[in-house]
């Protein structure tokens, strides 16, 4: 099976794999390349050699397996690799340990200058299992204005970073926020939502040039885990700036599909305004960046997500809902109407609901919309009527294993048991027809191969198997992380399967993932990535002419 150009194609890598598998049902022995491009793939391992010139590289990898590259659906390669530049608190396993990293820190730093800690750290991961105090951070970092943010909500401060925000003993909590106080009188260092950004707004902006940097070597350390495409999950518009600085310097070593934040803070006159003014509309750019669309976001998640019933540790609690159902409506009438796709995070089953009536709201008004316009983002906990509303409306949606992995023993304590292990239910997506995409949502360079063995075993970092009934077969994994994905970026003509024609992103294994016991992925990482006929991540030199 090969293209009959005009003019045979000189190939310039010419791939001989022990097994090559298409992901839509074909096994080829070679493949061969040119430019960006699949050209030609062949069932015989010489089945291409007619094609090989002086100039084509070989590459003898009978011992490797061969897959399209992994497409995640849903991760913040831009929050990652804002992360790389902070300190990295997140490895840290005690307060000491966090608080050496910081002291550390601005020992290399003049005095004044701030210091700030990546945000992908919790306090049950170190041995205390709570909070830096203020008094720590101010022995660590005296001359320093310190904040550690953690995740979105949360922060702990030192003194010289109280001082440069100007929060003295005194000061109000800020709307929808709040400033720890001493139970003898004076601040603790603990800000909590709005407050983490009334101090925040003090700390110097993350330059262009440098987020753009780190874009480079992040996006390097996804493509040495055999990614080839990141859905990226919310940026704002400096955001998408450092992405073009990136795509222009040809820093991106993955390809990347942004999704712009649209606030639940604005009202709807504001969001249209946002929406009228970006001036882009879904899919502009090329096949290394390329506009997705825009990002809502309906509920919290582990925390705050919206339940239909309360929290099990907090029979009080139901979570939050951040927008009103008739003003998204309108707003997403409006983008779709600007050529723009939307989607829309909804952890719990309350807010997978909620955002059904806003979909189907919709679609009443623009009638119906091509397949992954609109998309459900998460949708941890569904029931079955919620599931057939969505199959029904033809929305898509964006599944992730990984958080399952991460947070199963989170989702134990405040949703409990029955909740959790039914978390992303893929075979009962599946079984009505869903449209799925899987992806990872873990802010950091994540083995999707990791991923595959939690779909495949629902297994978890810490909290074990949960709903192993939910499981899916390898095939269908690998096919919801390639197909799946490059059809939710409307790209399935061009990505997410070996065949000529569609662009050359490929990743090698040294076991065959269909066949390998599923233990045996858990740990599996690629041999070889290539990504647009370019090799990515080649430590053993096989690409090398
Ligand atoms: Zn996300």
């Amino acid at each position: 099976m090969t293209r009959e150009p005009a003019e045979p194609v000189r190939l310039d890598y010419l791939i001989k794999a022990g097994a090559i598998h298409s992901m839509t049902g074909e096994t080829y022995r070679s493949v061969g390349l040119h430019g960006p491009e699949i050209v030609a793939v062949s069932p015989e391992p010489d089945g291409l050699d007619d094609l090989a010139g002086r100039a084509t590289v070989l590459v003898d990898a009978g011992d490797l397996t061969v897959l399209p590259a992994f497409s995640d659906a849903h991760e913040h390669l831009m929050e990652a690799s804002r992360n790389s530049l902070m300190v990295p608190v997140g490895r840290a396993r005690s307060v000491a340990e966090f608080t050496g990293m910081v002291s550390d820190a601005a020992r290399h730093a003049p005095p004044g200058e701030w210091i700030l800690t990546s945000i992908d750290w919790h306090e049950s991961n170190l041995a205390e299992n709570r909070l830096p105090t203020l008094a720590e951070l101010d022995e660590a970092a005296p001359d320093h204005p310190v904040l550690a943010r953690r995740g979105g909500h949360l922060a702990v401060a030192n003194s010289a970073a109280l001082r440069a925000a100007g929060v003295d003993a005194d000061a109000p909590d800020p709307p929808g926020g709040r400033i720890g106080r001493l139970p003898g009188g004076g601040r603790n260092g603990v800000l909590e939502g709005g407050a983490v950004y009334q101090v925040a707004a003090f700390a110097p902006k993350t330059s262009r040039a440098d987020l753009a940097g780190a874009l480079g070597m992040t996006s390097a350390a996804y493509a040495a885990l055999g990614v080839g495409t990141i859905r990226e999950a919310m940026i704002n518009l400096d955001e998408l700036l450092a992405y073009q600085d990136a795509w222009r310097r040809g820093l991106l070593s993955v390809r990347a599909r942004p999704m712009i934040r649209v606030g639940a803070e604005l009202t709807a006159d504001e969001a249209i305004a946002l929406i009228d003014g970006l001036g882009t509309a879904s899919g502009f750019g090329d096949d290394w960046l390329r506009i997705w669309g825009l990002k809502f976001v309906m509920d919290g998640g582990v925390e705050g997500g919206a339940l239909e019933q309360p929290y099990a540790d907090d029979p009080a609690n139901s979570g939050h809902l951040n927008w009103d159902p008739a003003a998204m409506t309108r707003v997403c009438i409006e983008a779709i109407g600007r050529g723009l796709k939307v989607g829309t995070h909804a952890a719990g089953d309350r807010a997978v609901r909620t955002l059904l009536d806003v979909y189907e709201g919709v679609v009443a008004t623009t009638g119906e919309l091509p397949p992954w316009t609109l998309v459900i983002e998460h949708a941890l906990l569904s029931d079955p009527a919620q599931r057939e509303r969505a199959v029904r409306g033809g929305f898509g949606i964006t599944v992730q294993h990984a958080l399952l992995w991460n947070m199963g023993s989170e989702m134990l304590d405040t949703w409990g048991p029955e909740r959790t292990r039914r978390v992303n239910p893929l075979d009962e997506w599946l079984a009505l027809g869903a449209a799925l995409a899987a992806g990872t949502d873990i802010v950091r360079p994540f083995n999707p191969m990791t991923n595959v063995w939690g779909m495949v075993t629902r297994g978890t970092k810490s909290a074990g198997v949960q709903g192993p009934e939910h499981a899916i077969d390898v095939a269908t994994a690998l096919r919801l992380y390639t197909l799946g994905s490059a059809a939710c970026n409307g790209e399935a003509d061009r990505l997410g399967s070996i065949a000529p024609g569609k662009l050359a992103d490929l990743v090698a294994y040294p076991l065959d993932p269909l066949t390998a016991s599923p233990d045996d992925l858990a740990g599996l990482t690629p041999a070889l990535t290539i990504v647009g006929g370019k090799p990515v991540h080649d430590p053993d030199k096989r690409l090398v002419r």
